[in-house]
C-alpha cells in the first residue's frame, strides 16, 4: 500500500492533479496552475512585555491571481509551516473559483501561539507582520482575512497599519473587520451559514432531514460554534463538540449556547458539566448523521476513514481529510462536502465586504444572507453536476469546476510577455 500523504501542499497538489487529468490540461498549464505565484517569508521582531525581544517567522503566499486579487486568511498557530500556507493559499484559489468569485488565492501564517501573548504583544506582532508583507497586500493585490486564532480585532490592526503607512484609510485591504470599521453584517458567522446552506442541499440529495439529525462538531471556534447554533435552531441534535483539549458527547443533545458560555469562561469542552468526556479521535467515529470537522488538517486519514459512521461529512475546516481517506469514504458511500465548497461562505461574505467597502454603502444582514445562499446553492449544484458527469466524488467535481475556471482565465489572459 502506498504511504499516506500528510504534507498539506502535496495533498492540495494531488487533488489538483486529479482535476487536471479529468480536464485533460496540458503539462504547461498544469505547471502554471500548480506553482504558487509568489511566497514571502519574513522575520517579525516583537518587543515583549517582560523586556527583551522575540523573533517570530511569518509567511504570505499568493498562489494564483489570474481571476483577480489574491484572497485568503491569516493564521496564527505554533504549527504553521510554509507548505501549510502554500496549501491553504492554493485551496483559496480553488475555493474562490468554485464559488465564481473574482479573486485568486492567498494565505498567510505566523508561527506563534497567540494565547501565550498579551494583547499588547499580539498587537505589535500583527502590526510588524503587516508592515513586513505590506508591499504585497492591498485592496486590488492581496486581501487578508481571519483564519485560525485571528479575529476582527487583528483585522482592524492590519487595516490601520496599512492605512497609516499609505496615508489614506483603506477599508478594502482586509476583510473580516469589525462592523465599526467597514466590516460586513453577517461576516462573523458567514462560514457557518455557508456550511448550513450546502449541508441542506446534501441532506436533500440523501433524503436526510436536518430536523432531528445527529451532528458531531470537531473544533468550537468561529466556524464550529456558529454552525452548532445554526443547526440547533434548525432542529438538529448537536450530540458532540470538541476543542483542542478534547470534547463532550451526549446522545440526548447539547445546547450550543451553553457550550459557548463554557468556552468563553476559558474552559475546554472536555470539562463540560453535561454528557461524557471524549477525545477528538472518538468524536470523529461517533454514530451520527453529520460529522463536521471544523478544526485543522489531516483529521480523517486512512487509519480512521473505515470507521467513520456519519453519512455526510461537511468540511468546515480546510484540508481535514487526506486523499486516501477521501477515497475510502467515497467507496463506502459517504457524502463528503469538500472544504473548497463547504466552508466558502466565509470568503463569499468577505467578497461582499470588499464590495461594500468600495461603495462605502452597507447592506443589512438579511441581504447578505440572501446573496450568500444564492452563491452557495448555485455552487453546490454546479459541483454536484460535475461530480455526476465525471462519476466522482463532490470533491472531484468541485476541483473540476474550479480548475476549469482558472485555466480558462489563464488561457484568455495569455502568458505575459
Ligand atoms: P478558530 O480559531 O475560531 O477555532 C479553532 C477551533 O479549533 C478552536 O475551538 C480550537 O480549540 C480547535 N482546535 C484547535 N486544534 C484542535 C485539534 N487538534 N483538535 C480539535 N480541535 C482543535 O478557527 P476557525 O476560524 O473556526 O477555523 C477552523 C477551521 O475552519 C480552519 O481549518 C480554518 O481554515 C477553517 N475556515 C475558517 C473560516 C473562517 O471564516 N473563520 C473560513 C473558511 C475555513
Amino acid at each position: 500500500m502506498p504511504r499516506e500523504i500528510l504534507n498539506p501542499f502535496k495533498i492540495a497538489q494531488s487533488y489538483f492533479e486529479q482535476a487536471a487529468e479529468r480536464l485533460k490540461l496540458d503539462a504547461g498549464m498544469r505547471a502554471i496552475l500548480s506553482t504558487p505565484k509568489r511566497t514571502l517569508t519574513v522575520s517579525i521582531p516583537v518587543r515583549m512585555d517582560q523586556g527583551g525581544y522575540r523573533v517570530f517567522i511569518g509567511h504570505r503566499v499568493a498562489h494564483n491571481m489570474a481571476r483577480g486579487p489574491a484572497k485568503g486568511g491569516i493564521r496564527f498557530h505554533p504549527d504553521v509551516t510554509l507548505d501549510e500556507v502554500k496549501a491553504l493559499a492554493s485551496w483559496m484559489t480553488w475555493k474562490c473559483a468554485c464559488l465564481d468569485l473574482p479573486f485568486g488565492g492567498g494565505k498567510g501564517g505566523v508561527v506563534v501561539d497567540p494565547h501565550r501573548l498579551s494583547d499588547g504583544e499580539r498587537e505589535r506582532l500583527t502590526r510588524r507582520y503587516t508592515s513586513e508583507i505590506l508591499p504585497l497586500i492591498g485592496p486590488d493585490q492581496d486581501i487578508p482575512a481571519p483564519d485560525v486564532y485571528t479575529d476582527p480585532q487583528i483585522m482592524a490592526w492590519i487595516m490601520d497599519t496599512y492605512s497609516m503607512t499609505k496615508g489614506a484609510t483603506t477599508l478594502g485591504v482586509v476583510t473580516g473587520k469589525p462592523l465599526a470599521l467597514g466590516g460586513s453584517k453577517g461576516r462573523e458567522r458567514a462560514t457557518a451559514r455557508g456550511v448550513q446552506f450546502v449541508l441542506r442541499e446534501a441532506c436533500r440529495a440523501r433524503k436526510i432531514s436536518i430536523k432531528g439529525a445527529r451532528v458531531a462538531i470537531q473544533g468550537y471556534g468561529n466556524a464550529g460554534s456558529h454552525l452548532a447554533a445554526l443547526l440547533h435552531e434548525e432542529g438538529a441534535r448537536i450530540v458532540a463538540a470538541s476543542d483542542s483539549g478534547g470534547g463532550v458527547y451526549d446522545p440526548k443533545g447539547l445546547t450550543p449556547a451553553q457550550l459557548l458560555a463554557h468556552k468563553r469562561a476559558g474552559r475546554s469542552l472536555k470539562t463540560f458539566e453535561q454528557g461524557k468526556m471524549i477525545t477528538n479521535k472518538q468524536l470523529l467515529e461517533l454514530a451520527v448523521d453529520v460529522l463536521v470537522p471544523a478544526a485543522l488538517e489531516n483529521q480523517i486519514t486512512s487509519a480512521n476513514a473505515g470507521r467513520i459512521k456519519a453519512k455526510i461529512i461537511a468540511e468546515a475546516a480546510n484540508g481535514p481529510t487526506t486523499p486516501m481517506a477521501d477515497d475510502i469514504l467515497f467507496r463506502r458511500g459517504r457524502t463528503v462536502i469538500p472544504d473548497i465548497l463547504a466552508n466558502a461562505g466565509g470568503v463569499t461574505v468577505s467578497y461582499f465586504e470588499w464590495v461594500q467597502d468600495f461603495y462605502t454603502f452597507f447592506w443589512e444582514e438579511d441581504e447578505v444572507d440572501r446573496r450568500l445562499e444564492k452563491y452557495m446553492v448555485r455552487a453546490y449544484h454546479s459541483v454536484a453536476e460535475a461530480a455526476a458527469r465525471h462519476k466522482c466524488s463532490l470533491r472531484g467535481g468541485a476541483y473540476v469546476v474550479a480548475v476549469d475556471r482558472v485555466a480558462e482565465a489563464t488561457r484568455v489572459r495569455g502568458i505575459f510577455p
